[in-house]
């Protein structure tokens, strides 16, 4: 059954599997899975601490090359978006984003209330020269939910990514980091629904956090839905709640979300809600709400206050992101005085309350501009 695992995709457990018809040790299982996913090599001629007939033996299997950067394109402001082109040809988008630096590390920004909240992250000593880069990657081609105001759901879904596929854009963007940078923070915010790919996504969680891989933090990785309530159950249940959640909420009333994005008729706001509840968040954590402001549908102040009252006693902070226009639609963001003014009732009413900084613009890889390449519109997406 473990050859049905692509290699990238393979748990140490079932590379021992694997090998055993190879005649490898269970520890030959573990200095692989080392090989590839902490230093991503995958020519078992450069795995040197192997036996010499085990690398024979999986160099005949042929380990394959999970994807290819086709492109990558630097946005003025640092923001790096890389075109990831699997074996079949599809492509999907990864986004390697640079915090805001200085020669001493972090540098307070110039227009804090524009700063995405970053609280949870405890200090790093000795680390002054590096760059924390977060990167943004995709799980799916394409969408299958159809949100009003975002590109990656206007061709519709083409098809899951596997585990492979999702760890393959992690392993590509820390090929692509600078000299001085470092890989911080993953957020599953690219292209794609993650917790309508369930089984790949949770299976790329186990397989970026395992202590001999890439080994991030689970309280580093971000996955952000619109909104599966089953799913989300699931993932506060097998993580033990330690992988940050975000949810795209829009909207502070069933009509208005509905309007915005149609899965909010499966699971409207109240059960919604309640899954947030339930979520088993460790002390002192607290969930995401993804606010996209779109002028007109949702960005009013009276709209604010019902999210005010929507919120209340939930862990939670609020990143409100003026919507990025994409060809598809007419929607657009509201003025920034508007964004402001909407702001300041949800500070006015305690909660942490920030707007996303608009990054990698010139090169179209914000949030919710990640679209399938070449591919056209089915339908304009302006109905609300
Ligand atoms: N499918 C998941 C994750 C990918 S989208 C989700 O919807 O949460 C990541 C975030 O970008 C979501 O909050 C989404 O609503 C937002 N987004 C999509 N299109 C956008 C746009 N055009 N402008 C601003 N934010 C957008
Ligand atoms: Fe899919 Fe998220 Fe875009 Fe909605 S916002 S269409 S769920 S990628």
């Amino acid at each position: 059954m473990s050859l049905d695992v692509p290699p990238l995709a393979r748990t140490p457990q079932e590379w021992a599997a694997a090998l055993a018809p190879l005649a490898g040790r269970p520890f030959h299982a573990r200095q692989i899975f080392q090989w590839i996913q902490r230093r991503s090599v995958l020519d078992p001629e450069r795995m040197t601490d192997l036996p010499v007939a085990l690398r024979r033996a999986l160099a005949a299997l042929q380990l394959p090359q999970t994807l290819t950067v086709a492109q990558e394109r630097k946005a003025t402001d640092g923001t790096r978006k890389l075109l990831a082109r699997m074996r079949d040809g599809a492509t999907v988008e990864t986004v390697l984003i640079p915090g805001v630096t200085g020669p001493r590390g972090r540098l307070p920004s110039p227009v804090p209330a524009m700063e995405e909240g970053d609280d949870d992250e405890p200090g790093e000593e000795g680390q002054g020269e590096l760059v924390r880069v977060t990167q943004c990657i995709s799980t799916q081609v394409g969408c299958a939910q159809g949100c009003a105001f975002c590109a990656s759901g206007v061709a519709g879904l083409k098809r899951d990514l596997g585990a492979d596929e999702i760890v393959a854009q992690v392993l590509a963007g820390r090929a692509a980091l600078g000299e001085g940078e470092r890989l911080s923070n993953v957020v599953y915010m690219g292209m794609g629904e993650p917790l309508a790919n369930y089984d790949e996504t949770a299976r790329s969680l186990h397989l970026l956090t395992h202590p001999d891989g890439i080994a991030l933090s689970s309280r580093r990785i971000t996955v952000s839905t619109s909104g599966l309530v089953p799913e989300i159950a699931r993932l506060g249940a097998e993580f033990g709640g330690k992988i940050g959640l975000a949810i795209s909420l829009h909207a502070a009333d069933d009509e208005t979300r509905t309007r915005l994005m149609p899965i909010n008729k499966k699971y409207p706001l109240a059960v919604l809600l309640d899954a947030l509840r339930a979520y088993p968040l460790p002390p002192r954590r607290r969930i995401t709400i993804e606010y996209t402001l779109v002028a007109g549908r949702n960005d009013q102040p009276a709209e604010a206050r019902k999210l005010v009252k929507l919120l209340r006693g939930l862990p939670v902070k609020v990143n409100l992101i003026p919507m990025n226009p994409i060809e598809a639609s007419s929607l657009g963001p509201p003025e920034m005085a508007g964004v402001l003014a909407y702001q300041k009732v949800l500070c006015d009413a305690g909660y942490s309350c920030f707007i996303r900084r608009r990054r990698g613009d010139d090169v179209s890889a914000a949030c919710g501009q990640l679209a399938l390449l070449g591919a056209k519109p089915r339908v304009r997406v302006d109905r609300t």
